[in-house]
């Protein structure tokens, strides 16, 4: 019998605008190729969830009602995913996913949206100027580009624990100021990438060696 990854999807049915689907369909394509089986479970609202039960999980970006559902519903997750992520186990969250990992992001009208504060990080979201075009930036796995569509700015609270994905050599980033993209802590990687972000081979093919390095730890395999 084939060996199976397990991969949870965070919110697949209301974070879904952005085409992020993408990046699972393509990690489940290397890992089918590697031998592996794959079994993708949507965790929605109300559902039990247990983060240590998988080797990889995805969280994707939506738009903004979704997303305060969303919020809301996520926290009884926090301490799960926090054990999750601080045991260097991977996950990859883009745009709304990425913000909500974070303290809070907050309107321009000043009404604040909690999010899972498992990362010092927040955003403040500018609906009047929306970052919306290609991007492109150099990363240590090499130079990725992508396409991002976002009202929120997401700034680092601690630039010693957190480190940005990538250099901008194109488009905004996590914001107008920083000239960088994205956010990496261990084997979490935060983005503002659609495109999907995986088109780009060489994040994709790092990110499935992380997967299968947990799933081997997972089932006491060895490395
Ligand atoms: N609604 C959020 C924003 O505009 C996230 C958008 C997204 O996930 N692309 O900042």
């Amino acid at each position: 019998m084939a060996d199976k990854i397990k991969i949870a999807y965070l919110y697949e049915d209301l974070m879904n605008t952005y085409g992020d689907s993408g990046d699972v369909k393509i990690l489940r394509y290397l890992l089918n190729q590697q031998g592996y089986q794959v079994d993708v479970d949507n965790v929605s609202l109300g559902d039990h969830f247990n983060a240590d039960d998988y080797d990889f999980i995805f969280f994707g970006g939506g738009q903004d009602y979704e997303q305060t559902v969303v919020a809301k519903d996520l926290l009884r997750h926090a301490q799960t995913l926090g054990r999750y992520i601080e045991n260097g186990k991977p996950m990859l969250a883009i745009c709304g996913g990425y913000q909500l990992l974070g303290d809070y992001y907050k309107t321009s009208e000043g009404s604040v949206i909690k999010g899972l504060g498992i990362l010092p990080l927040h955003t403040v979201f500018k609906p009047d100027s929306r970052m919306i075009g290609d991007t492109k930036y150099e990363t240590e796995f090499g130079t990725v580009t992508a396409f991002e569509n976002h009202s929120g700015r997401t700034y680092f609270d601690d630039k010693q624990k957190l480190k940005p994905l990538g250099k901008m050599i194109e488009g905004y980033g996590n914001n107008p100021e920083d000239g960088v993209e994205g956010m990496r802590y261990k084997n979490t990687i935060g983005s503002y990438s659609h495109g999907p972000i995986l088109k780009n081979q060489n994040i994709a093919k790092a990110i499935a060696n992380m997967i299968v390095k947990n799933h081997k730890a997972r089932m006491g395999q060895p490395a």
